[in-house]
């Protein structure tokens, strides 16, 4: 291990969604320090598995727990050992923490946050920690997923739709079979939004996805410094310094 590695183990792994799983981890001892919207680098404890980079999906926790969004790319060797070989115990190397997906805090505005398929991590730490603040910001979660069975805690984000004035939820399902359109959201956003003069914007998944968002956004009013975008690039190999290349995403 590095000196930048920490350890954590697997408190659980569940499927949930047909291609996305929720890793839970714990670290074994100091946790990393992170703020929400950033990234982690993921590794077993002898980097025999590519360092591949991930979202954090939570808020930090006092008790520093991780949980991460991964959908499984087919031949793709990190996330098919996420999906195939980690379980309670397993142990597990994260580095970072990194990125800048991170809200402006001179910013006191409504705030937006786009994302599509295992993008919904980052937007789920924003969402969580933006509306825990001490001055909360009114949040909307805009979330694109294939069809019902790929959406990610709907319950969760209806509940607090319906409890919480600051809170508001839309859902599109982009390829659901039993619906007769398939929109995507940087088409619905002026038919949803029209004004975004003010706002801050969040985009986070694919790169086709993120892009698209972010034009979209700028059209309709917000600031190019208050548009923020994480696009899932994937990681060159091996890891070098050059611009990873972006690729379509299966989960959009
Ligand atoms: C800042 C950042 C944050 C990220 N956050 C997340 C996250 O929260 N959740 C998440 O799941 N991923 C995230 N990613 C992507 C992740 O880092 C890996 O790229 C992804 O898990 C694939 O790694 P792999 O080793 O399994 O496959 P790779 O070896 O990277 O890819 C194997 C092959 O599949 C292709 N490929 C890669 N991805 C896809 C895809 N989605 N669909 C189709 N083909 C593909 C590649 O071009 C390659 O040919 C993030 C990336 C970045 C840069």
């Amino acid at each position: 291990m590095s000196s930048h590695d920490v350890p954590y183990h697997v408190l659980s792994n569940r499927s949930v969604t047909p291609v996305i799983c929720e890793l839970q981890l714990a670290p074994d001892e100091a946790a990393m320090p992170y703020r929400a919207g950033q990234y982690v680098q993921l590794s077993d404890r002898l980097h025999e598995v590519p360092l591949r980079s991930y979202s954090v999906a939570n808020a930090p926790r006092s008790d520093g727990r991780i949980s991460l969004l991964v959908t499984r790319v087919p031949d793709g060797p990190t996330s098919s050992w996420v999906h195939e070989q980690l379980r309670a115990g397993s142990g597990v190397t994260l580095t970072g923490p990194y990125g800048t997906f991170m809200p402006d805090p001179d910013q006191t505005g409504p705030v937006l946050l786009l994302a599509a398929g295992s993008g919904l991590a980052p937007a789920r730490a924003l969402a969580e920690s933006l509306l825990d603040a001490s001055r909360p910001r009114p949040v909307t979660l805009f979330f694109s997923a294939r069809s019902s069975a790929d959406t990610i805690d709907h319950a969760r984000w209806l509940d607090w739709a319906n409890t919480r004035r600051d809170f508001r939820y839309l859902l599109t399902l982009t390829r659901d079979p039993g619906a007769p359109e398939h929109p995507r959201i940087p088409d619905l956003l002026p038919g949803a939004f029209g004004d975004l003069t003010g706002w801050e914007v969040f985009a986070s998944g694919p790169s086709g996805f993120v892009v698209g968002c972010a034009a979209v956004a700028e059209a309709l009013g917000a600031e190019r410094a208050a548009i923020h975008t994480e696009e899932f690039f994937t990681e060159p190999q091996p890891w070098t310094a050059h611009a990873p290349a972006p690729v379509e995403r299966r989960d959009d």
